[in-house]
């Protein structure tokens, strides 16, 4: 539980460009009639967004933690190793 808290705090939430926030799209399928013939039909079913698995916004991590700071902190550690 606390490490998906931890990983909570360092994303960002971003609205998903693909779905604008929706989750969700609308995917028209063209159902041609024939393959001589340009006529047919259009059918649009609702579909998940794979952009965003369908909650409409798309976690990055978070800018201020930079690949220098974890590398400080992987330093850090390995100047003060941890007792066991
Ligand atoms: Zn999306």
């Amino acid at each position: 539980m606390g490490r998906l808290k931890q990983m909570l705090i360092n994303m960002d939430h971003i609205k998903c460009t693909e779905c604008n926030g929706d989750g969700d799209l609308e995917k028209v399928t063209w159902h041609p009639q024939g393959f001589d013939r340009d006529i047919g039909y259009e059918s649009s079913t609702i579909v998940v967004c794979n952009e965003c698995d369908g909650e409409g916004f798309i976690e990055v991590p978070k800018p201020e933690k930079t690949g220098l700071e974890k590398a400080l902190d992987a330093l850090c550690r390995s100047t003060h190793p941890p007792r066991v």
